[in-house]
């Protein structure tokens, strides 16, 4: 792998990785060695300039979630609440209303936090350490009490010592970017047409961030033991957690669970050529879906494929996210969502 300074190159940074990732590419350089400076200012600018807004908007989430000041989004200096104030600031300003009285729903549990400037070993114990998941909505106006629910994760691993912090961008700053973006599309889709009449949605439709993931899935856990609305009010539920890839597609988890609308969802990718692969994959204790699977919500818990791997670790950085088929994966779940 390329060193992440020669990432850090601004602007270039998407282009590094297309060279990086697409051996085709490799190869034409290497048959055009003699016309390179030039075949490289006509790629960088061609390139990007055709980043998509919605390409930019999910690089500022992931870039922002998964900044030092977010302090690995764990409870060392607090770092979850700050990354929890900057998504209900989001969710604000793209026009969703709380789900409940306000955006945050507390909630407490233990856990042992690192002291600012000392070592793991020193850890404060807390027995009830407060975060909090945060939930938004926009009403539907056909069924305004069936929801459709996306749901992701926003907290991470934190810091190990007072300046190593995992930045976590593909786990899961990358899940958060689909939620938000997923947000600002229902928000848009949710406005009066313009010269009058319906623009609308057919349900309620709910964006969970959920904290506390990373130690045992609490957010969830905690929202399905106290949920805002009843639980069977949810026509489905898809979590999304590691979105920043999909050079090889995605999996579904709970695919032999649902296999009418797991059909659904390989049918609409083979339809639009969107994605390499839509595999399925069962019933699996491994992120925020899982509970509301065991209370009886249809579930998907789907993640990208494929691409760079770094996971748990200082690695997970935005600068070598390539986001490579998150504008594929917003077109099947929407699409998804439509056949409701
Ligand atoms: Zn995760």
């Amino acid at each position: 792998m390329l060193s992440p300074s020669f990432f850090r190159i601004n602007s270039a940074k998407h282009l590094c990785r297309f060279f990086d990732l697409r051996p085709q590419t490799m190869l034409v350089f290497r048959m055009t060695k003699a016309f390179l400076p030039f075949a490289f200012c006509l790629l960088t600018s061609a390139f990007c300039h055709s980043q998509s807004e919605m390409i930019k908007y999910a690089h500022q989430i992931v870039d922002t979630l998964a900044s030092p000041g977010m302090h690995g989004r764990g409870y060392v200096l607090k770092g979850d609440s700050i990354a929890a104030d900057y998504i209900k600031k989001e969710f604000k300003k793209l026009g969703l209303k709380p789900l409940g009285k306000e955006f945050y729903q507390k909630f407490t549990f233990p856990v042992r936090v690192a002291q600012k400037d000392s070592i793991e070993v020193d850890a404060k114990y807390h027995s009830d350490y407060q975060t909090q998941n945060i939930l938004g909505y926009i009403k539907g106006t056909q069924h305004p009490d069936s929801f459709i629910v996306f749901s992701a994760h926003y907290d991470h691993l934190g810091m190990r010592g007072k300046d190593v912090y995992f930045p976590g961008a593909n786990d899961n700053a990358s899940g958060c970017a689909m939620l938000l973006t997923l947000a600002k599309y229902y928000a848009k889709q949710a406005l009066p047409l313009e010269g009058g009449g319906g623009g609308g949605l057919k349900y309620s439709i709910a964006f969970m961030a959920f904290g506390g993931e990373e130690i045992g899935l609490l957010g969830s856990k905690y929202y399905v033991e106290h949920p805002i609305f009843p639980l069977k009010q949810i026509k489905f539920l898809i979590n999304m957690d590691i979105m920043g890839t999909g050079d090889e597609g995605i999996k579904v988890v709970n695919a032999t669970e649902h296999k009418k609308e797991f059909e659904t969802l390989v049918k609409i990718n083979e339809e639009k050529k969107l994605l390499p692969s839509v595999q399925p994959r069962g019933k699996a204790k491994n992120s925020d879906h899982y509970f509301f699977e065991e209370a009886g919500v249809k579930t998907f818990f789907i993640y990208t494929l494929g691409g760079i791997k770094a996971y748990h670790d200082i690695y997970d950085k935005p600068e070598t996210l390539p986001l490579t088929k998150f504008e594929e994966t917003f077109e099947l779940l929407t699409e998804f969502v439509n056949t409701f």
